[in-house]
């Protein structure tokens, strides 16, 4: 399939780069990185993303030059998706119709586009486009290898989750040899939080609720409102409530001005939490995965932890 992806991208000139609506690592890691082996290529690439780039990754090589918008203009020969189960994940509009190429690790991933390539082996998207560019004889820059680790970092939960293997920390050592700086990665993530986030966390926290192996936590949009953060704020939160002793999975709810809940789900590995998420309409990965679902809080608490819960039962 790597190929296949290679011979499309081979036979055309100007690409759209996008991923998912509320950018992670992954997706801003391997879309900038995918940018930067495609012009090496010597095509013409530009990434466009719904949200625009979270701070914590502004300072990623090339973050400046992504475009942030609401629809794709403009005639381009082909829009290659990292990370997404189909168009609208991207919440962008215009994609329809264009010839598309998905690249995505998700085992919840599913063929939409004109050439998929699924591969749920790799560590992170970015990891893909890396297999890309070594395909394609492109030079691993210090720049494409700062976007690929710091992809690889964060979506191996800075090299902790399930899944982090010998092949993991190989990469990882191929990237620094490339001219990845794993000390200036890891401080420009996880040294660099908002204030607002920090208190998002204390008001997430006061909120936790434990039943047994199962821990959960919420935000509100007026406690969100009251401390002044972003959607973005809330990434990584979930992992607090995993991070307690015996508790095998753990669940954030963060209310959404429409009054539905996003939630953000994690396992230990003990329980799918892939499986339950597509119960919902959502996807990802056995470990870390997420959905949408509908308010009130106690409402989609309710549902959630049911499903949570009868997972558990029969493990
Ligand atoms: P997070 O909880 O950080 O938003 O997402 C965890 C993982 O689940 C990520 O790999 C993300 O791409 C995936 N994910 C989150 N929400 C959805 C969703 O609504 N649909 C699908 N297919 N995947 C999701």
């Amino acid at each position: 399939m790597l190929n296949q992806v290679l011979r499309q991208i081979e036979a055309r000139q100007r690409f759209l780069l996008t991923s998912h609506a509320r950018p992670d690592g992954d997706a801003v890691g391997s879309a900038l990185a995918c940018r930067q082996i495609l012009r090496a290529m010597g095509k013409d690439a530009e990434v466009v993303l719904f949200d625009g780039v979270p701070r914590i990754y502004q300072r990623l090589p090339f973050a400046g030059d992504v475009v942030h918008a609401d629809r794709v203009h403009g005639s381009y020969d082909a829009a290659i998706l990292l990370e997404c189960d189909g168009i609208q994940r991207t919440r962008l509009e215009g994609l329809e119709g264009r010839f598309l190429i998905s690249i995505d690790h998700h085992p919840t991933g599913r063929p939409f586009a004109d050439v998929n390539w699924i591969d749920p082996k790799a560590a992170a998207t970015a990891e893909m486009v890396y297999r890309l560019g070594l395909e394609a004889g492109v030079k691993v820059t210090p720049e494409i290898a700062t976007c690929v680790y710091t992809a690889l970092m964060t979506d191996t939960g800075s090299f902790m989750f399930a899944g982090t293997n010998a092949h993991v920390f190989a990469l990882a050592r191929e990237l620094v040899l490339a001219g990845a700086d794993p000390v200036h990665c890891a401080r420009n993530i996880y040294f660099a939080h908002s204030t607002a986030k920090m208190r998002l966390l204390g008001a997430a926290l006061s909120n936790l609720h434990r039943e047994g192996v199962l821990a959960w936590i919420w935000v509100t949009q007026e406690q969100m409102e009251r401390v002044g953060a972003r959607e973005e704020d809330c990434e990584g939160l979930v992992n607090y409530a995993l991070s307690i002793q015996d508790v095998e999975v753990a669940a954030f709810f963060r209310e959404l001005p429409d009054r539905r809940f996003r939630v953000s789900l994690r396992s230990k590995g003990q329980l799918n939490v892939a499986a339950i998420a597509e119960r919902f309409g959502g996807g990802g990965h056995e470990c870390a995965s997420g959905l949408s679902v509908d308010g009130p809080l106690a409402t989609a608490v309710a549902q959630v932890a049911g499903q949570l819960r009868a997972g558990l039962s029969v493990q």
